[in-house]
């Protein structure tokens, strides 16, 4: 019997989720034993590699389809900024709680154990500036719908929301709802 390639999907096709499938490390029982850490480090780190999944996001969203990007702490800078930098708008970090210097509002959400909280600068954004809000992994969705909710609080209205990873099986897409998820790789 043939054996079957494992089958990679994602939003902006199999090429690209098996571009990034191929630079994503499994890091079992980190930070915590049962967790399986999704390390994109490898994708970071190759240049080539790294464009082609910047670009894919700029295109899959329209180049003028948004005037800032915001990016999650803190993986999810690395991503917003090269987009920021491809797209030739600008980007505004959202924290955790505490990091800010100016006056922020602040988003709490629940954690397997405890709780965390997100922070954005009050004056972050223009009225209606339209937000693209980037990040390396979606679990349980609890990060980024905090963050969607700040950006609204602060003026913005959101653009879209793009991944780099999915964990398909937390269901954060369904809690992100009806926010439309783009995710490049689903696991
Ligand atoms: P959640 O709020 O559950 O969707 O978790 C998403 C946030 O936690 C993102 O900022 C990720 O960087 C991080 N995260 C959660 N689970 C993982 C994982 N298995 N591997 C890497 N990062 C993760």
């Amino acid at each position: 019997m043939t054996e079957t390639p494992t089958e990679v999907r994602g939003d902006s096709g199999p090429l690209t989720a098996q571009l990034v499938a191929s630079r994503v490390l499994d890091v079992p029982d980190f930070p915590k034993p049962g967790i399986v850490f999704k390390d994109l480090m490898p994708l970071f780190a190759d240049g080539a590699a790294f464009r082609a999944v910047v670009d894919e996001i700029v295109d899959h969203h329209g180049r003028d389809s948004f005037d800032v990007v915001v990016g999650i702490e803190a993986r999810g800078f690395v991503v917003a900024a090269a987009i920021a930098y491809a797209a030739g708008v600008g980007v505004v970090p959202v924290r955790k709680a505490g990091k800010l210097p100016r006056a922020a509002y602040a988003a709490s959400y629940a954690l397997e154990y405890g709780e965390a909280t997100l922070e954005v600068h009050q004056d972050a954004f223009t009225a209606g500036h339209r937000v693209l809000v980037v990040d390396d992994v979606l679990a349980t969705g609890g990060t980024a719908k905090a963050t969607l909710e700040l950006v609204e609080r602060a003026g913005g209205t959101v653009a879209g929301f793009t991944v780099l990873l999915e964990l398909g099986f937390l269901k954060g897409r369904e809690r992100l709802a009806p926010q439309p998820v783009h995710a490049l790789l689903t696991v």
